[in-house]
């Protein structure tokens, strides 16, 4: 059996965002604290007590905190039920969250090539003891079964994937510590419990539903994926920034190309938004993009939603 915990369902900066005060970050500070979400990140696990984290949020700690699974087990004096953590590409809510894990407990980073050669180009991160974090390569269509702190393996089967992203934002105009350019830095996942053989799909990055990832995601038992806006011009609509949600790699959830028309009709079971910026509407929960995209098939978890397969 494959247990998932959704750890955070906001895109970077969470809900509310420190420095913003649209209306739904407004909300969530004063009467409707329920809108608060952390930023993306999901909790894996095939055993119930080791679990793999799939991406390390700025809010790792409080995620941590806040998720019973993942409290050191009763009566150690240092445990972790983390074994190990899975980088989907190296944006800053996907990899901040690594720098509270530096208190010596033994795990392994999975990311690729791309995303590892930005963690080793900033040294912050070599707070990570190499002697008990290890830090090991993925490839994009080779599956990998991660391993638990003693080697044995996990009973999960991960297969990366290309998806259509950009780098990360930091680096834009700068040079990748990688090379300039390459497939890697945006990964979608294929989750599988090898002993049933069930799977999910997470992608909370993904700039355009291409006819080849309709076709991988078909027939899917649940997927994950970019909820970050609901309309491309959301963020300079509504006076919050000068970018598009194609200008950072991110599909729409409306419209004739958007997410929720793409992956329609495609006999996926459970269909959930995650990566969603604090700046969409589909958070309220009586708005009329919460309704459109409910009728349509899609949930917008909150955080500690929890799915088994
Ligand atoms: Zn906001």
């Amino acid at each position: 059996m494959l247990r998932v915990v959704v750890l955070g369902a906001a895109a970077g900066g969470g809900v509310p965002q420190w420095n913003c005060g649209c209306p739904v970050c407004r909300m969530a500070r004063t009467e409707h604290p329920e809108l608060q979400r952390t930023q993306a990140s999901i909790a894996i696990s095939a055993d119930g007590d080791h679990w793999f984290l799939v991406n390390a949020s700025p809010d790792l700690r409080q995620q941590l905190i806040a998720t019973r699974q993942l409290h050191p087990r009763a009566g150690k004096l240092r445990h972790s039920p983390v074994s190990g953590v899975i980088l989907t590409n190296g944006e800053i809510d996907a990899v901040a969250g690594l720098l509270s894990m530096r208190e010596g407990w033994p795990f392994t980073i999975y990311a690729h090539a791309r995303v590892l050669s930005i963690l080793k180009a900033n040294s912050i991160f070599n707070v990570l003891n190499a002697r008990s974090v290890r830090r090991q390569p993925i490839e994009i269509d080779a599956a990998f079964e991660p391993t638990l702190p003693d080697g044995a393996p996990s009973g999960i089967e991960i297969l990366p994937f290309a998806v259509p992203g950009k780098g990360a934002w930091y680096l834009e105009g700068e040079v990748h510590p990688a090379g300039a350019s390459g497939a890697g830095d945006t990964l979608g996942l294929r989750i599988a419990d090898k002993a049933s053989g069930k799977f999910f799909y997470f992608l909370a990055a993904c700039a355009d539903v291409t006819d080849e990832l309709k076709s991988r995601l078909a027939g899917a038992t649940a997927i994950f994926f970019d909820g970050t806006v609901w309309r491309d011009d959301e963020l300079i609509a509504a006076g919050l920034g000068n970018k598009t949600g194609q200008g950072m790699g991110h599909i729409a959830m409306s419209g004739d190309r958007g997410a929720i028309t793409s992956l329609a009709g495609l006999d996926i079971g459970r269909k959930m938004f995650l990566h969603i910026n604090n700046s969409n509407p589909v958070l309220l929960l009586h708005s009329a993009e919460r309704e459109i995209a409910e009728r349509a098939g899609w949930q917008i978890p909150a955080d500690g939603t929890e799915m088994t397969l």
